[in-house]
């Protein structure tokens, strides 16, 4: 039986990876000029920032035989095992499907009897440890507080609220930020090739996430009618109508929302209905931040192509409402993702954007 969950791609050296911001970048190759790795490492931010290709850019880095401030050496007899993805002091567990199971944890814990092979230690990589359930994450527990010698372990998660409080103290947690979009943007530009409208839209509805944009540049670059542009064209298409539409109008609104989140799942057929659906709403947030980014002045806007549109919501929304209603979204992208009927949640959600007044505040 493989040992690899998935195929492993051959990492990268960190200079090489766009994924963080400087400061945190810095802090981590320090962390990488250290001779030992560290017992446990969590990687943890947003999806889309790049935490796997780090993993294995890490797991690389003290696996290698040669490295240097810059990761592995790409050369070593332990380098050249990752071309063939079958490296024998690696194991990697993800979810299968949609979570990690305590058998996966029994057979990593087998794998850990023996020592390194060809590398001076044996990495045991985990993706996705948010999705790890009660039992595997108190197997693990185990793993982490009598660690065999010679071995480190690298986890991944995109948050750190469904971990284990016991799991999280033993490890060594770096925390993951987007980049900046106009950052993020100018690479496109520069490693991509792309025009500047488009590097700026895909910096944006990746709100900083580089592993996103890639994806989204990658496909652009195959297909120059990506569907996704179309699908993210109607979406801000859509949330530009908000400072338009009568309230009478907002179940129409409503429908084409949940239309152009349709069309960006299309454009990205691995996720479910109801992620895409998360995703639009984490939009139509950053939306409604950036209405109150400018109203405080501040230069931090995501959607820097939309600025009349934004400029037009808050001319017709009081700065008041409109933070109540960010409030509002918030919640509803919650209960989106906790199964909440998405029509009813949409629909109730339009009708409060687009009515005239704030919620009902009770005097204090
Ligand atoms: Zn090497």
């Amino acid at each position: 039986m493989s040992n690899n969950s998935r195929d492993i791609e051959v990492p990268a050296r960190l200079s090489q990876l766009l994924l963080a911001p400087e400061e945190t970048l810095l802090s981590l190759k320090k962390l990488m000029t250290r001779a030992e790795p560290p017992q446990a490492l969590l990687l943890t931010g947003e999806e889309g920032l790049g935490k796997e290709s780090l993993a294995h850019a890490m797991a690389a880095r003290w696996l290698c035989r040669k490295p240097d401030p810059e990761g592995a050496c790409g050369a070593c007899e332990s380098c050249l095992k990752w071309s063939s993805s079958q490296h024998p002091d690696l194991y990697a567990i993800a979810p299968s499907p949609d979570q990690i199971k305590i058998e996966q944890i029994r057979e990593a814990r087998q794998w850990m009897n023996f020592a390194p092979v060809v590398a001076p230690f044996r990495a045991i990589v985990i993706l996705q440890a948010e999705t790890l359930n009660l039992h595997a994450a108190n197997a693990l527990l185990k793993t982490l507080e009598e660690p065999p010698e010679s071995y480190f372990f690298l986890l991944t998660s995109n948050g750190t609220d469904s971990i284990l409080p016991t799991v999280l103290s033993r490890c060594r947690i770096a925390r993951l930020a987007p980049i900046e979009i106009p950052v993020l943007s100018s690479w496109l530009k520069s490693e991509w090739g792309l025009e500047a409208v488009k590097a700026q839209q895909i910096a944006e509805y990746a709100a900083g996430a580089p592993g996103k944009a890639l994806e989204w540049a990658r496909a652009l670059s195959d297909d120059k009618e990506a569907p996704f542009l179309k699908g993210l064209d109607q979406m801000l298409n859509c949330l530009e109508t908000l400072s338009e539409l009568e309230p009478f109008a907002a179940l129409r609104a409503a429908d084409e929302f949940r239309d152009a989140c349709k069309q960006l799942e299309a454009a990205m057929p691995s996720r479910s209905s109801r992620f895409a659906l998360a995703k639009g709403l984490e939009l139509l947030i950053e939306w409604y931040r950036d209405t109150l980014s400018l109203d405080h002045g501040s230069s931090d806007i995501h959607f820097q192509s939309r600025l009349d549109a934004l400029n037009r919501l808050r001319k017709r929304f009081p700065a008041h409402k409109r933070s109540a209603d960010l409030e509002q979204i918030i919640d509803i992208r919650r209960y989106v993702l906790g199964n909440a009927n998405a029509q009813i949640a949409t629909e109730s959600l339009f009708i409060l954007l687009l009515s005239n007044s704030s919620i009902e505040m009770q005097p204090l």
